[in-house]
């Protein structure tokens, strides 16, 4: 957004023009299909995705965290190497709500916490005013949120699929109304990165209904906690959303569009695309 990024792009590609290189990674191209950017291969870096202001996001951290032309965005200040396979490292398993337990060794990686914030600021916007400008209202359960355009309409599929469940178990309104809250700039708790909220593509439901890791008492272990049902799980999944509650420290009043997490054209391997086969829309 504001600062045209072809150029930028071509610029690369002409300094550095690599053939040969055979496709480039699932997760990476797919990227194109949610994110402002173009999948790029440098000599010497690999494989990447440039976006405004002439950063390229390298796939893998071998190559070197970001890649900044001059006027380049991608001062990092030396912090932890992001690269964006990392995105995937840990797969989301959508489906089934799994009870999740702290002595397991699978179960301290939270699947979907990794986030490269430079995607979001050059999809979503770059500024708590530009994100401002790119929001949209969506009638959820009877009040109106703000949503960024970008994640309106799935968030509007993933009402319309919860509506005749509703209607069936009028159990479930409760955790659908007097919900926490969509859009609002802010960085995550006790962190320096931008929540996704920040983006207007997260939801809070009932907060009343819901459970935080960081509500624990203090040095006690993680203890995964959960109350929202399993219909409400599924219809924001089948929309590309994630849910807190797939974490270890978990939040399970939040959901946030991370569609890359659960499509099909973004995995890898096929025995990990088959295992998911009927999960996402709730087949169970
Ligand atoms: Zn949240």
């Amino acid at each position: 957004m504001g600062v045209p990024v072809l150029p930028v792009v071509l610029a690369i590609l002409s300094a550095a023009p690599t053939r040969d290189a055979g496709p480039p990674p699932r997760g990476l191209s797919c990227l194109t299909t949610w994110y402002a950017g173009e999948v790029v291969h440098v000599a010497d870096a690999g494989w990447g995705f440039a976006i405004d202001g002439g950063t390229v996001l390298p796939w893998r951290a071998s190559a070197p965290a970001a890649v900044s032309l001059p006027d380049g965005g991608g001062d990092d200040e030396g912090e932890e190497v992001v690269d964006l396979e990392s995105i995937y490292r840990v797969p989301y398993v959508a489906g089934p709500i799994v009870v999740l337990d702290a002595s397991d060794a699978g179960a301290i990686e939270d699947p979907g916490r990794v986030r490269i914030e430079q995607l979001f600021l050059t999809t979503y916007g770059q500024s708590r005013l530009e994100v401002f400008d790119h929001l949209g209202k969506v009638r959820f359960f009877g009040l109106r949120y703000p949503f960024h355009e970008l994640a309106a309409e799935p968030l509007r599929r993933v009402v319309t699929r919860l509506e005749p469940e509703v209607q069936a178990n009028p159990k479930l309104k409760p955790f659908l109304t007097n919900i926490g809250g969509t859009f609002i700039w802010r960085k995550i708790a006790r962190s320096k990165n931008l929540s996704t909220h920040a983006f207007g593509i997260a939801i809070d439901l009932n907060v009343d209904r819901a459970h935080y890791w960081r509500w624990q008492r203090r040095g006690e272990a993680l203890k995964w906690q959960n109350k929202i049902p399993q219909e409400i799980v599924d219809a924001f999944e089948a929309e590309g959303f994630i849910w807190g509650g797939r974490w270890l420290h978990y939040d399970t009043m939040h959901f946030e569009y991370r569609p890359e997490l659960l499509s099909d054209a973004c995995r890898e391997s096929s025995a990990s695309r088959s295992s998911r086969v009927g999960g996402v829309d709730g087949g169970r």
